[in-house]
């Protein structure tokens, strides 16, 4: 590791030295735990976008300021490497201090205009996983409903004929509060009626919105750059709710348009949504093997250990306001190897 580490009988010079000790003690502890105290474990961060400023409709995205800061405590407390060397170093016993690898979900055009010239800085690979649908234009209903009620006129929408109530709009707070309640309400509707309501929603709010997602160049262009293109099904479906062959061709579709237009073949997969046995099961994983991909990842906290799963990779969510709080929260996921 690059930091040198404090242990449990130093703790009466933390006593003496006080707040920065104890900060300085926590980070190197969070730095440390990726290596898991001497077995090889590797931690897989999962990011969706990288604003290019603060938005306090998407308050769980990072702005650029917040997310160079996360790429500095990488680049300095631990070794980023690209996910197909980690998880090859990882079974070969040869996986160095402190591995972590960046991964973005869903394919928004910020990864490649905001998140690739910080992470090309600092030397940080990482890895895209593409709902390849909503490439060139396209909208995910999560986003839909977000810049909707961003665009709603007046202090008041009513989506009582939708059957979703009457909300007062007084201010930003509220509109964000009203974001998170529909998104949690209608994430695991059927997949149509989900798009139904969101395009209703955007229809009486706002008709034009513009799409957050990649063009089909943009990811020619971050492949060309050394990123690790990853699939991410089609559409976005939570496969659970998905009937079999559905599924099947989800995967399947997303992995032969991604190379096509990318020019070589795709060798990691991302659940959508991502929570073992709530969006994807076992099956879904065999859906995956058979597709010809060598390793999926979750969005179950923890770290990767030789004997983890490979269908079913850990990942740790980095939203913490500070380095103290990542380290502190980074050595708790280790406790977790899956
Ligand atoms: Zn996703």
């Amino acid at each position: 590791m690059h930091v040198g580490t404090p242990t449990g009988t130093n703790a009466p010079s933390l006593v003496r030295h006080g707040p920065l000790a104890l900060r300085r003690l926590l980070i190197a502890a969070g730095a440390r735990c990726a290596v898991g105290f001497g077995a090889p474990r590797l931690s897989v961060l999962i990011f969706h976008r990288v604003l290019a400023k603060p938005d306090s409709l998407l308050a769980s995205e990072p702005d650029a300021k917040r997310f160079a800061q996360i790429i500095d405590w990488i680049a300095t407390r631990f070794t980023p490497l690209p996910l197909a060397e980690a998880l090859e170093r990882l079974q070969t016993g040869t996986l160095p201090d402190g591995a972590v690898c960046l991964t973005f979900d869903d394919g928004y055009e910020d990864n490649l205009t905001v998140a690739a010239p910080i992470c090309r800085h600092r030397n940080v690979p990482f890895t895209v996983f593409i709902a390849s649908a909503y490439l060139d234009g396209g909208i995910m209903w999560n986003d839909l409903v977000i810049e909707s009620i961003r665009r709603a006129q007046g202090d008041v929408i009513d989506l009582t004929d939708l059957g979703y109530g009457r909300h007062p709009l007084p201010d930003t707070q509220a509109r964000a509060s009203l974001v998170d309640s529909l998104l949690r309400s209608w994430k695991y509707l059927p997949f149509d009626r989900r798009e139904q309501l969101a395009h209703e929603l955007a229809a009486r709010c706002a008709p034009k919105v513009p799409s957050p997602m990649l063009s089909r160049n943009q990811v020619r262009k971050l492949a060309s750059a050394g990123v690790e293109i990853g699939g991410h099904t089609v559409t976005h479906p939570i496969l659970t709710l998905t009937e079999k062959s559905a599924a099947m061709r989800e995967i399947a579709q997303n992995k032969a348009d991604l190379e096509g237009l990318i020019g070589h073949s795709l060798r990691f997969f991302a659940y959508p949504n991502g929570s073992p046995d709530k969006d994807f099961t076992e099956s879904h994983a065999g859906m995956v093997r058979s597709a010809g991909y060598a390793a999926a990842l979750t969005t179950e906290s923890g770290v990767s250990s030789p004997d983890t799963d490979t269908y079913r990779l850990p990942r740790f969510t980095p939203w913490d306001r500070s380095a103290l709080r990542f380290s502190v929260r980074l050595l708790l996921n280790a406790r977790h190897p899956r």
